[in-house]
């Protein structure tokens, strides 16, 4: 509506209109309760209805086989980083990292302390522009799992299809988590981060094959012991209650967009769009992403003029395309589209980009 922006921040990020106005008619009573979801018991009927029905609605998403199991958990995809290796590994397993920009490298950094992880790829000597091709990968013989992340929202590459290591595959999802359909079974774990597809932050979400539940280590705090949380149905202690309910309208708005299918469709449109402007400006932006590894969700781009760019983002801002810099540990610009961005705030983004080029060029 008018008084609000594009916002194409890479999280928290924008919800669909529909959630947050089916939202704001719940916040005082939620359906005849006389309370608020904030203001309920994470134990009572009512909550329980709420977070049953979002773990059903993802796995009708998903399509979430029935041997894995989703916990709704806290800490960000950041706490995953340790709980994966603490869950899956002893202090002497080795593990295999893909690094293939930031949050890759993050993960890695964060196994070091509870085992041996090996870096067996990384795209920092080309700035994190690429993906390894899959036969390159040189997996370490006794590796316990293979850890990716799906798409690195700080640099703007994404995985389009996934290797098939001889241990497990783990990827981190946070930034394009039902932005398109997955074949859940070829992964061990799936973890994501709500704050960029599916809800506000402070929910974590964790798909994990359940014969995978139950080998922590001894250290493990309970808080990321996934034999704790599956046993407990996510309810060992309290839980983002409120963030949960706001996931559970995301996943029904998705559902009855059509399905991950369709709303692939129209990310991949919004996308096509948005880098089309980039190539066909002769040079004047630009994209430093291998072209066939260029994400759908988070799009970088710099200006060849580089001293523009804070002119860019600032008259963006005054035509209410808000939150275009890019992150400051790469600069330029960063468009982040993820699904409840309109495809109008992409074409306008596009008109904008088109006009100011025709005055600076
Ligand atoms: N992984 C990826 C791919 C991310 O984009 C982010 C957040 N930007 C994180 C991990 C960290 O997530 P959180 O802030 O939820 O801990």
């Amino acid at each position: 509506s008018d008084d609000r922006v594009f916002n194409f921040a890479a999280g928290p990020a924008t919800l669909p209109e529909t959630v947050l106005r089916k939202a704001e008619s719940e916040l005082f009573n939620w359906r005849g309760s006389g309370m608020s979801v904030m203001e309920m018991s994470h134990r009572g009927k009512d909550f329980t209805s709420i977070i049953q029905k979002a773990e059903s609605d993802l796995r009708s998403l998903l399509d979430i086989p029935s041997d894995y199991a989703v916990l709704f958990l806290q800490g960000g995809a950041t706490t995953q980083f340790a709980a994966i290796p603490l869950n899956l590994c002893k202090p002497d397993d080795t593990v295999d990292y893909v690094v293939t920009g930031s949050w890759s490298d993050k993960a890695f950094k964060e196994a070091q302390k509870y085992c041996k992880p090996k870096v067996i790829w990384s795209g920092k000597s080309e700035k994190y522009t690429k993906i390894p091709a899959f036969e390159d990968l040189e997996q370490s013989p006794n590796a316990k799992y293979m850890h990716i992340c799906a798409n690195e929202t700080i640099h703007g590459v994404e995985f389009k299809n996934y290797p098939n290591p001889k241990s497990l595959l783990v990827a981190d999802m946070s930034s394009n988590f039902c932005s398109k359909p997955v074949d859940i079974s070829k992964f061990g774990i799936i973890y994501a981060g709500a704050q960029k597809n599916v809800g506000p932050s402070g929910v974590t979400i964790v798909i994990i094959r359940k014969d995978l539940i139950g080998g922590a280590q001894e250290i493990t705090p309970v808080m990321l012991d996934y034999k704790i949380h599956h046993e407990n149905s996510s309810l060992y202690n309290t839980p983002p209650c409120y963030g949960i309910y706001m996931c559970g309208l995301v996943f029904e708005d998705l559902l009855a967009q059509g399905g991950l299918r369709e709303v692939e469709k129209k990310n991949k449109k919004k996308a096509e769009i948005l880098y089309e402007a980039i190539n066909q400006s002769n040079g004047f932006y630009r994209c430093p992403v291998e072209p066939s590894v260029r994400s759908l969700m988070n799009v970088p781009f710099t200006l060849e003029k580089a001293e523009l760019e804070g002119e860019f983002v600032k008259e963006a801002a005054k035509e209410k395309m808000v939150q275009l810099k890019g992150h400051r540990s790469v600069g330029g610009m960063r468009a982040s589209i993820y699904n409840a961005m309109p495809l109008a705030g992409v074409e306008k983004l596009v008109a904008f980009m088109k006009e100011f080029q025709g005055r600076h060029a």
